[in-house]
C-alpha cells in the first residue's frame, strides 16, 4: 500500500520520510491525486448551474459521490449528507443553527473533557450567545469517558450532547452508541465528531443512531477543504440555513427568500467540487483496501508501537484503553515535547507535538503537551523500530548521557 502514496518517494534531509502524523492529516494515494487532477483536466465546470454537457457531467459526479458517502456511512438518504469544509465547519453549522433555534437561557449543552477545540469552542460561543451553560463529561483515570457521570449530566436542561467518536490525543474509541441511547431516553439529540474515526474504523450512522455526524476528507486519505455533515433529515429540516447565497435558495425577492430543499439549504455558494471528487476516490480506495484490514493493520502497529515505546525508560504513555485506534500520546520525562519533535525531525521522522487542540484534556493529563504518533495504512513496524532508535538517541541527548 505504501507504493500507492507518491509522497513516500521523497527524502527529507537525505532520509526516507517517516510520517507518523496521520491524525493531523493523512497522506494521499495516487488514486485521489489523479482523480482531482483528472477532474480539472477533463470535467471542470460548476455544478447544479449549467445546462451544458460539462456542467451536467460535473453535477452527476458530484451527486454520485454524495450517494457513495451515504452508502459508506450507512445513512438512510443522500439528502442527509451535507458537503462542508471539514469537521470544524460541520460542527459550527450545527452549533450556530441549532443554537439559534433551540437553545435558550438556562439550557445546557453537554460535551466531554476529551474534545478537540472544534467541538468545544462552537458550543461555548452558542452558550455565551444564548445564556446557556456548557457541561462536561469527565475522563476517568483509565482515559475513558465516565459513563455514570454522563448519565447523570443528561438532564431536562440538556439540549444537545456533542462528543468525539475517537480522541485525537488518546485514540480512545468512545461508546457513542451507548451515550446516544442514554441521551435519546431523555429526548436529547447527539452530535458525534467523527474526525478520527472515519477511514479508521467502520462507521454506521444508522447503527449509532446519532443525530449528527461530522468528519473531514483529509483525515481519511482525501483532499483538504472538504468534509461531511451527516444529519438526520428530521433534524436538518428543522434547522435554519447556516449561510446565505447562491444554491441554498428557491426564490429570492428583496422582500423575502424561500430556501432550497435538503441538502442544498446548507450548501451556499460554489462547493469544493474537486474536493468532493477526491473524497469519492478516497472512499473507493479505503473500500478497496477494506475496513477490517485497515483496522487490523492499525491495531498491530498500535500494539507494536506501545511495546516499543514502553521499553524506553523515561517514556510515559497516555491512554492505554483496549478499545483504541492507532494513536499513541507520550512524553519523554523532563523534555518538552517540542524538543523531542524537533530532534525526531532531524532524523526524518514527522510526529505531532503540543496540545493537539485539546488544551482542557492536557490540563486533565497534567501536561503542557504530548508527543503524538498516529498511524496510517502506509506505516510499518520497521518505521517504529527507527522511531525507537531515534527516541533512545533523543533521550541520551536530552538527559545528558551523551
Ligand atoms: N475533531 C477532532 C477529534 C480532530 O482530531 C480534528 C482535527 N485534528 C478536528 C475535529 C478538526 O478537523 P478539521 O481541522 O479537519 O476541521
Amino acid at each position: 500500500m505504501r507504493e500507492d502514496f507518491p509522497i513516500f518517494e521523497r527524502k527529507i534531509g537525505g532520509k526516507k520520510l517517516i510520517y507518523f502524523d496521520s491524525a493531523s492529516t493523512t497522506q494521499k494515494p495516487k488514486e485521489v491525486i489523479d482523480a482531482v487532477a483528472s477532474f480539472y483536466k477533463t470535467a471542470n465546470s460548476n455544478v447544479h448551474r449549467g445546462l451544458y454537457f460539462l456542467s451536467r457531467e460535473a453535477t452527476e459526479i458530484f451527486e454520485a459521490t454524495r450517494e457513495k458517502i451515504r452508502k459508506f456511512i450507512s445513512a438512510e438518504e443522500a439528502r442527509e449528507i451535507v458537503f462542508v469544509r471539514g469537521t470544524t465547519e460541520a460542527i459550527n453549522l450545527v452549533a450556530t443553527t441549532f443554537g439559534k433555534k433551540f437553545v435558550k437561557r438556562g439550557d445546557e449543552i453537554l460535551i466531554s473533557e476529551m474534545e478537540h477545540h472544534s467541538n468545544i469552542v462552537p458550543w461555548q460561543m452558542v452558550c455565551q450567545d444564548r445564556g446557556a451553560k456548557l457541561k462536561i463529561i469527565p475522563v476517568t483515570d483509565s482515559r475513558e469517558l465516565n459513563l455514570q457521570e454522563a448519565e447523570k449530566l443528561i438532564t431536562k436542561k440538556t439540549k444537545l450532547v456533542a462528543i468525539t467518536h475517537v480522541s485525537n490525543v488518546l485514540g480512545t474509541i468512545n461508546p457513542v452508541k451507548e451515550i446516544t441511547k442514554l441521551a435519546h431516553k431523555k429526548r436529547v439529540p447527539v452530535l458525534v465528531d467523527g474526525a478520527q474515526a472515519v477511514g479508521h474504523i467502520k462507521v454506521d450512522v444508522r447503527d449509532l443512531d446519532c443525530d449528527f455526524y461530522a468528519f473531514s476528507g483529509h483525515k481519511m486519505y482525501g483532499s483538504t477543504g472538504i468534509g461531511v455533515l451527516f444529519g438526520k433529515k428530521e433534524w436538518l429540516e428543522k434547522l435554519p440555513p447556516y449561510q446565505g447565497g447562491g444554491e441554498m435558495i428557491k426564490q429570492v425577492t428583496f422582500e423575502k427568500t424561500t430556501y432550497n430543499d435538503l441538502p442544498y439549504k446548507f450548501e451556499a455558494g460554489t462547493p469544493d467540487i474537486a474536493g468532493v471528487v477526491g473524497l469519492g476516490a478516497a472512499i473507493d480506495y479505503v473500500t478497496k483496501v477494506g475496513a477490517d484490514p485497515i483496522q487490523r493493520h492499525e491495531k498491530e502497529l498500535l500494539k507494536y508501537g506501545q511495546e516499543a515505546l514502553s521499553s524506553i525508560g523515561g517514556v510515559k504513555i497516555f491512554g492505554r484503553t483496549r478499545n483504541k485506534t492507532g494513536i499513541i500520546s507520550f512524553i519523554l520525562e523532563r523534555v518538552h515535547p517540542h524538543d523531542v519533535g524537533t530532534f525526531l525531525d532531524g532524523e526524518g521522522i514527522a510526529i505531532r507535538t503540543g496540545h493537539h487542540c485539546c488544551q482542557p484534556l492536557m490540563e486533565r493529563l497534567g501536561v503542557v503537551g504530548t508527543c503524538r504518533i498516529s498511524f496510517g495504512i502506509y506505516n510499518t513496524k520497521q518505521e517504529i523500530d527507527k522511531l525507537k532508535t531515534a527516541l533512545l538517541k533523543a533521550r541520551d541527548f536530552f538527559h545528558g548521557t551523551n
